[in-house]
Parts: structure tokens; C-alpha cells; sequence
């Protein structure tokens, strides 16, 4: 192993950049050459590969977004594009890669290191912690943060005026950003995508809770919902409890900004080390994940999307706490 390249794909998410950094960091510190591609399989695509040293990553680790920039390329998907990749790639005889993004991006990374002799190493890289063989992923914990700081402004607000606010987080598929952050609020209600929730049984609380002068009412709800988001959940309260001060707020792309949380800065920078670990290994085509606080390699292709079973006892918590 002497040339490694890295590069961020798909969605963005905070702590991408101490990813980055670790993994130049650790390339330099052994000696590897550390080449650094811009907007992801595009970037491979159309030969946008630099070489980076160690300045090249100071000052990133505290910032969100990826100095890498990312995209999406559809001429990936096909094997005419990966070859031209493969190609630009054997320009600077770079012999391992690293892809931080989500399954999209191992599903990529996958086809091209079947076809090609190029070992690829995946590192999560999603606020959306829905990846299988890891208990978390890059960008997670900020993300989380960013949503319980806006949410508990608006209690403020839903509080000074008596009214009941329905927010919507991100989460398309996995429902963790609304748990985690209905139950760090103090939600009434978390719709999420992996639990039908009844808007009935909604609509029955809210009017007991109003009988009992209870008039402030969090609900936080996933967009991958089945209901279909804040909007139509607030439309149908609205409906049916026209007496209640119901307001719509979806918090949208701010939870995929701002400085890395702490865990999500530590999480990157050891999934980093990990990466380049694994490459001097001849470890090769795995994802780097984290298992109850150890190092876990799970194989490209089984670093699928997960959609895991929510422990039902959460809902039971959710409704106990804020009764
Ligand atoms: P996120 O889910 O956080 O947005 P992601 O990595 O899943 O991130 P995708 O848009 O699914 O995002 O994938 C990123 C890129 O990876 C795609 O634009 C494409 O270039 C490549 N890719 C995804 N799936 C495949 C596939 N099956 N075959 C080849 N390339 C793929």
C-alpha cells in the first residue's frame, strides 16, 4: 500500500470532516501518500484527485458540511462510469480507498472493488444512524443536538402562547432523530416510520389533555412518517381540534449543519484511524463500524440500510413522562 484517496459521498453530515482529517492524518503518519477526491464518484469520474498533506486538513475537525464537498453521480451506477474512475484512479496509482457516506455509497464502493483491484474501505457517514454493524454513525449525535436545541425553543414559544406544535425532523427511513430527540424534549408524541401511530389516539389525548388544561403539546415526527409528515398530521388536528392554537414546524436541513458534537468528532476521528488500520491490515471491502465500543468490520455489502426493531417499552416511557 502506497497511495490512499478519500472521499465523502451522498448525503452530508457533521464530523465528515474529522473523518477526513483522520484519515489523511493517519495515511501521512505511515508514510502513505493521501490523495483527496472532491464531490465523490463524480469527482473520481472527472479525475478531481489531489494530493493532501497534513495542512490540508487543519483547522476542519470542528466544522460541519466536508471540505471534500459531496454529490451524487449517476454515471457510477453504471460500469462504463466506474471503469473511468478506476482509470483516473490508476493515474496516481492509488492502491486503497476510502468512502465515508451511506449505503448508497457502499453499495458503489462494493461493485467497484469487485470489479476492479482497488480495496475500498467504508466509514458511516449519516445523520441518519440507519446502518447496519454499527451502533452509531458520523454526523448522529450532532444532528440529534441540533434538533433538541430548536425544539426546546420552541417549547418557549409554545409555552408563552398555549399551543400545540407539530415538528417535523429528518429521517426518511429510521426514526432515531425523532426518538431521540421526542424523548430528550419531552414530546407527548414520536411518529416514526418504523411504528404506525394511530392519529385517533392522538386526537383522543389531545382533548383529554385539554379537558385538564393541558394545553402545550409537543408531537415530533419523522418525515418518513407514514401519517405523511408534520404537515399532514397538523392538518388533521387542525381538523378535527379546531379549538387548539396548532402551529406546523419543520426544522428541515439545519440538522445536517453546525460543529460536530463531541461523541461525533471522536467517533470520526477513531473510525478514521480504523480506516487506514484496515487497509495496512489487507483488510479490504468493509465498512468501520463501532459495536459496544470496539472496532467492528462489517462487509461492504452487508453495510446495508437497517431498519431496526424500536423497543416498544420507549413508547411506554414517552407516554409515562409526559402525562
Ligand atoms: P445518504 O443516504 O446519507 O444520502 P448515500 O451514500 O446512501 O448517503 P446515495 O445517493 O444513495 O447516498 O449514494 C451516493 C452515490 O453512490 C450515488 O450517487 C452513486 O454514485 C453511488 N451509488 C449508490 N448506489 C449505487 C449502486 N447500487 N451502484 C453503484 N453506485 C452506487
Amino acid at each position: 500500500l502506497n497511495n490512499i484517496a478519500v472521499l465523502t459521498s451522498g448525503g452530508d453530515a457533521p464530523g465528515m470532516n474529522a473523518a477526513v482529517r483522520a484519515v489523511v492524518r493517519t495515511g501521512i503518519y505511515h508514510q502513505l501518500n493521501v490523495y483527496g477526491i472532491m464531490y465523490g464518484y463524480r469527482g473520481m469520474l472527472k479525475n478531481e484527485i489531489f494530493p493532501m498533506e497534513s495542512k490540508s486538513v487543519a483547522n476542519i475537525i470542528q466544522r460541519g458540511g466536508t471540505i471534500l464537498k459531496t454529490a451524487r453521480c449517476k454515471e457510477f451506477y453504471e460500469y462504463e462510469g466506474r471503469k473511468k474512475a478506476y482509470e483516473n484512479l490508476k493515474k496516481h496509482n492509488i492502491d486503497g480507498l476510502v468512502v465515508i457516506g451511506g449505503d448508497g455509497s457502499f453499495n458503489g464502493a462494493q461493485k467497484f472493488s469487485q470489479e476492479f483491484d482497488i480495496p475500498c474501505i467504508g466509514l458511516p457517514g449519516t445523520i441518519d444512524k440507519d446502518i447496519a454493524g454499527t451502533d452509531s454513525t458520523i454526523g448522529f449525535d450532532t444532528a440529534v443536538n441540533t434538533a433538541i436545541e430548536a425544539i426546546d425553543k420552541i417549547r418557549d414559544t409554545a409555552d408563552a402562547h398555549d399551543r400545540l406544535f407539530v415538528i417535523e425532523v429528518m429521517g426518511r427511513d429510521a426514526g432515531y432523530i425523532a426518538l431521540h430527540s421526542g424523548i430528550s424534549t419531552g414530546a407527548e408524541h414520536i411518529l416514526l416510520p418504523e411504528r404506525k401511530t394511530e392519529v385517533n389516539d392522538i386526537i383522543e389525548e389531545l382533548q383529554a389533555n385539554e379537558r385538564r388544561r393541558k394545553l402545550v403539546n409537543l408531537i415530533v415526527v419523522a418525515e418518513g412518517d407514514e401519517t405523511g409528515g408534520a404537515a399532514e398530521v397538523g392538518r388533521i388536528i387542525k381538523e378535527r381540534c379546531p379549538q387548539l392554537d396548532t402551529r406546523v414546524c419543520i426544522l428541515g436541513h439545519i440538522q445536517r449543519g453546525g460543529a460536530p458534537s463531541c461523541t461525533d468528532r471522536i467517533l470520526a476521528s477513531r473510525m478514521g484511524y480504523a480506516a487506514v488500520d484496515a487497509l495496512l491490515e489487507g483488510i479490504h471491502n468493509v465498512m468501520i463500524g463501532i459495536v459496544n465500543d470496539k472496532i467492528h468490520y462489517t462487509p461492504l455489502d452487508k453495510a446495508v440500510k437497517a431498519k431496526q426493531e424500536i423497543d416498544p417499552e420507549w413508547f411506554k416511557i414517552v407516554k409515562i413522562l409526559a402525562s
